[in-house]
């Protein structure tokens, strides 16, 4: 033990953990959506759901010695080992930085080989996190909001499936994988409105089979 100096850093230290989650559901004052499912055209769903990386980030800097210049702290979380920083600053700084080639934030232009690199490196940090570190649930929470800040079009239904699903990862649900599955499947068969009708995840893996299927 030492007498002075801060204690070795945790690694993989946790993220979007500053700020507690809410706890239901609740329609976004804004476009009346459930909250998160606007995300992120809807700037109140976009800055309900950002505030947990964005509270990360605020803290890596306020951490900094003198004032902190955000882009090259940016550059220097990029630039360092995935288990440094929490996953959110990691993503808060590739958001800061523009992709040399296309330009987007760094990692949103999938079609883009640099962006494409970039984005599969952060995935590190998940693959490699300490248990504890990161839950199933961020996790998926951090999967949804890439898919839906890329530039690269997605399939429809990929990008539907994250809106949908983004206001229950929110409030810590977590869609099982046959959950998942069903939702796909009734989203195949062009249900999009009624899931959004859902009031849970199971409500939505669970809709009425269509009356042709059933007569
Ligand atoms: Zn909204
Ligand atoms: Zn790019």
């Amino acid at each position: 033990m030492s007498h002075y100096g801060s204690p070795m850093p945790q690694p993989y230290p946790p993220g979007a953990r500053l700020l507690a989650r809410p706890e239901t559901v609740e329609p976004c004052p804004a476009c009346a959506d459930p909250l998160g499912r606007g995300y992120p055209t809807c700037l109140t769903c976009a800055d309900r759901v950002d505030a947990y990386w964005r509270a990360d980030w605020d803290a890596l800097v306020a951490e900094q010695p003198g004032e902190a210049d955000e882009r090259e702290l940016a550059a220097t979380v990029l630039a360092g080992a995935p288990a440094d920083h929490p996953w959110t600053c990691v993503d808060w700084a590739m958001r800061q930085s523009s992709c040399p080639l296309c330009r987007a934030e760094l990692g949103a232009g999938l079609a883009c080989v640099h962006c494409a690199k970039a984005d599969e490196a952060r995935w590190a940090w998940d693959h490699a996190a300490m248990p504890g570190s990161m839950t199933a649930n961020e996790h998926m929470l951090r999967l949804a909001v890439a898919a839906l800040r890329a530039t690269t079009p997605h399939r429809d239904n990929v990008l539907t499936y994250w809106r949908l699903v983004l206001p229950f990862l929110l409030v810590g649900g977590l869609p099982t994988p046959v959950q998942a599955g069903r939702v796909r499947i009734h989203l195949l068969a062009g249900r999009a409105d009624e899931l959004a009708e859902a009031g849970s995840l199971a409500d939505m893996a669970d809709l009425a089979d269509l009356p042709w299927r059933t007569a």
